[in-house]
């Protein structure tokens, strides 16, 4: 992950295995897959934005570093290229306990991917993905922290932030005010979200191909009459999106940046493989 202000982990952590349960095409923009097996009953759902380090099988199929907590990755190192597995940062867009699944028994955790395309390691294992795969998943916790000074709450985001402002919104007290912005690639990747009453959810897909990814969340929220004092901002997405926002809404708008959690989630022309 780029760049993150605060963080919430859970207090123990290990590789979990967890095999597809079933994969969809949900919209233009989206593949949801849904993940479960008995390794999901160790899994502890936090809501808001809780995400995770997924792990795709490698070249050599799927080898887990075993190694718990942030040792796992001095393991993976040491893997050889062809052993290693893919890790990318995915968000839980829905979880699902045991008992009250849509496809077994077991817990259940579904993932929204954003497709760029179908070439790239997560894409192309999203949409290509069978019943019975396996892959592994390491919590890392959430980053939305609303302080108790806060009034009204500002949530931001492109395509690959949809699935953490759901989930904050589905998480939120009822009584949560504000507004989220959520920049998508097609009209029809708008999804029911649920949101408090006093929520404003606007949604702003990019019409023209050309745009570039994250202008329009930009322009969209430096239009937008924002209260004065009492602000939360929540900004996550491409990288310039989420410290492009930072440095407006401290500069210009005068929210301390204390109140302000950006997390950039990719960036244009870099892989996550690539550290
Ligand atoms: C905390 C966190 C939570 C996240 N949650 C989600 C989530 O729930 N759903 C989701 O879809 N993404 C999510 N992401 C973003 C996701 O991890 C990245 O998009 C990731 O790079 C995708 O891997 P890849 O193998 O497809 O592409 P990579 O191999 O990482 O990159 C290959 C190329 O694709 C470009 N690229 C990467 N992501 C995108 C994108 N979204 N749109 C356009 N071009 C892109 C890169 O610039 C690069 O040129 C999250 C990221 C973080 C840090």
């Amino acid at each position: 992950m780029a760049k993150r202000s605060k963080f919430v982990r859970p207090t123990e952590r290990q590789i979990l295995t967890a095999e597809v349960l079933a994969s969809k095409r949900i919209s233009p923009g989206f593949v949801r897959v849904t993940l479960g097996g008995s390794g999901l009953s160790e899994f502890a759902p936090m809501g808001f934005d809780q995400w995770f380090r997924l792990f795709l099988p490698g070249r050599n199929g799927l080898r887990l570093p075993t190694a718990t907590s942030n040792l796992w990755y001095a393991q993976y190192l040491m893997m050889s290229k062809e052993d290693r597995p893919v890790v990318r940062n995915y968000t839980v867009r829905e979880f699902r306990p045991a008992g009250a699944g849509h496809f077994g028994d077991t817990a259940e955790l579904d993932i929204d991917f954003a497709m760029h395309g179908d070439q790239t390691p997560a894409c192309a294992w999203a949409s290509g993905t069978a019943v019975g795969s396996e892959v592994g998943l390491l919590d890392e916790g959430i980053t939305y922290q609303a302080p108790q000074h806060s009034s009204w709450t500002l949530l931001v985001g492109d395509e690959s932030a949809l699935p953490a402002v759901a989930g904050v919104l589905n998480s939120a007290p009822r009584e949560l005010r504000g507004a989220a912005f959520l920049e998508i690639g097609h009209p029809d990747d708008a999804q029911e979200l649920g949101e408090p009453e006093g929520m404003r959810v606007h949604w702003l897909p990019r019409t023209d191909p050309a745009t570039e990814i994250g202008r329009p969340a930009l322009e969209a929220v430096r239009a937008a009459e924002l209260p004065t004092q009492g602000v939360y901002a929540f900004v996550a997405g491409e990288q310039k999106l989420a410290s492009g926002l930072r440095r407006h809404l401290a500069d210009e708008r005068g929210i301390p940046k204390a109140d302000i959690t950006f997390t950039g989630y990719w960036r244009v022309g870099k892989s996550a493989g690539e550290r």
